[in-house]
């Protein structure tokens, strides 16, 4: 079969080295990576970045890379807001299901600084008419996304604080890939939804039990295991299918131990 011939000089060296540490564009065909890796560029996304608010016209679509994170957040009238999903270097942020205008129905913020790699969701559109494999891919990837929503409606109304939050930090170790969670508890009570005295007084009573500690800005992961078993099941619920789903997607290896 042939593939279309890419010269090196084509594909600027970050995007090459970057396209290793998105795994849905590392999942990509050779052929449908040639089609999007000339429009990607490399970026630095910072903590707190708003990358569209609800309502803009999501013109860029984001793929986060190596250890960076960014929340699907819902605004209340009130100012509230709410986390409804995270993305990491699984996924994609922006458009790559639907066509034409597509205005958001929530915030995106970065959660997790770090690089990222960006492109126009026009440049999507037009690689998707094109490959009927990178059309089904990111279908699927949606699909997997609307799972990990879907199961969060499901845990809000059913599953305690603390097993939401044991969920919530195995989930993030899935995309930082460290026993380090680069983040403060005033950032936990915000994807969770709760004050921070409600988050302290749970992180207090994981860390009695030995199983995170935290200090300067980090919560660090003691045991993984015993995480697991405090956890409710919509961690393992909301892998699994993306699993199934996605299987052309490497496994990852995860750190199981602090660094130090
Ligand atoms: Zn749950």
């Amino acid at each position: 079969m042939r593939q279309p011939s890419i010269r090196p000089t084509d594909v600027d060296a970050a995007v090459t080295r970057l396209l290793v540490s998105n795994r849905l564009l590392a999942s990509l065909q050779p052929s449908d990576r040639a089609l999007l890796e000339r429009h990607l560029e490399a970026v630095t996304l910072y903590q707190g970045e708003v990358l569209f608010e609800p309502g803009d016209d999501v013109t860029r679509t984001y793929f986060p890379c190596a250890s960076t994170m960014a929340s699907l957040v819902v605004m209340m009238q009130t100012g509230r807001a709410a986390e409804a999903a995270t993305i990491g270097r699984e996924g994609a942020i922006g458009g790559i299901v639907s066509s034409g205008y597509k205005p958001a129905f929530t915030r995106s913020e970065v959660q997790i600084p770090g690089p990222a790699l960006r492109i126009e969701t026009a440049r999507i559109e037009e690689a998707k008419e094109r490959s009927a494999t990178l059309r089904d891919l990111f279908s699927r990837y949606a699909d997997a996304l609307l799972a990990q929503i879907l199961q969060s409606v499901a845990c809000n109304a059913l599953h305690s604080l603390e097993a939401r939050c044991c969920r919530w930090l195995l989930t993030t170790q899935d995309r930082v890939n460290s026993a380090e969670i680069p983040l403060t508890q005033e950032a936990l009570a915000e994807m969770l939804g709760v004050q921070r005295t409600t988050v302290t007084s749970v992180a207090r009573a994981l860390r009695a039990r030995g199983l995170i500690r935290y200090a300067r800005g980090h919560i660090v992961i003691l045991d993984r295991a015993r995480l697991e078993e405090a956890a409710c099941e919509c961690h393992s619920a909301v892998k699994q299918h993306f699993e199934r789903i996605l299987p052309e997607i490497k496994p990852q290896s995860i750190i199981l131990r602090p660094d130090g």
